[in-house]
């Protein structure tokens, strides 16, 4: 069915800030259709509008115009209350500074999620587990983020990201503040991950690197796409970056 492939749509969106008399325009005319079950990369520098991007299609912000369209659901339209539904729902978050919770442990951060959706805690328990160990974390239940290597926080993120088996995981520089070799690491995990349970993925980097993990490339200049790459997908299957 058409609209179950395209499990994402922007429509003519464009966001424009306003700082006092001053306009700054982060987005203009983005059309864009990403297909269920893609991993899809918005490659671009620094202020490009890759975040705005994601944040749009999040329902964090409001576009200034235009229709953003997530399993036939217009987001622009939600109000409060129905995007954390929605959010809940249907969407994973991986961050680039983690965002975990300090004082809770590795396995507190992970079963959050399935806590804010009332699953009782041993049965949360036993699948934050199971999430905790298929990021290799199995020996790190108990810990909290500041007695983990950045690499762990962000498989900590990962399985937090994942728990609620979300049909849609975002990730904005998920791997900016590793080095190269954890970055595999957490990008062949984050990969693999989705590949197994067909989700969509929607990456934001600057990194031509991570940018080699997607079925599709979207190239943001100035706000606005500059190309896009349909990445054989026979290629991008499997992990990268491993012998
Ligand atoms: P990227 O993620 O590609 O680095 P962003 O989406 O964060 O870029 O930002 C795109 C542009 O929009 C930049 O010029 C940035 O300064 C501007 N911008 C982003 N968020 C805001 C905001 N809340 N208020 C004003 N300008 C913003
Ligand atoms: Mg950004």
């Amino acid at each position: 069915m058409e609209n179950d492939q395209k499990i994402i749509q922007l429509k003519d969106i464009s966001k424009i800030y306003r700082l006092g008399e001053e306009k700054v325009i982060a987005l203009q005319n983005i059309n864009l259709t990403i297909n269920k079950g893609d991993i899809c990369c918005f490659l671009g520098t620094s202020g490009s509008g890759k975040s705005t991007m994601l944040n749009l299609m999040a329902g964090l912000e409001k576009p200034t115009k235009g229709e953003i369209i997530i399993k036939g659901i217009h987001v622009e339209k939600l109000n409060e209350k129905y995007l954390v539904r929605f959010r809940q729902r249907y969407l994973g978050f991986v961050f680039q500074s983690y965002n975990l919770m300090p004082a809770l442990t590795a396995l507190e951060n992970v079963s959050l999620p399935l806590a804010f959706r009332g699953v009782p805690k041993h049965m949360r328990n036993k699948r934050s587990i199971e999430f905790l160990k298929a990021v290799g974390l199995g020996k790190y239940i108990k810990h909290k983020p500041t007695q983990m290597s950045g690499g762990q926080q962000q498989r900590v993120g990962i399985a937090r990201a994942f728990i609620g088996n979300p049909q849609i995981v975002f990730a904005d520089e998920p791997t900016g503040n590793l080095d190269s070799k954890t970055t595999k690491e957490v990008m062949n995990i984050i990969t693999s991950m989705v590949r197994k349970n067909n989700q969509t993925l929607v990456l934001v980097t600057h990194d031509l690197n991570i940018a080699q993990y997607a079925d599709k490339i979207v190239y943001i200049l100035d706000g606005g796409i500059q190309k896009i790459e349909q990445v054989n997908r026979s290629k991008s299957r499997g992990n990268i970056g491993e012998e």
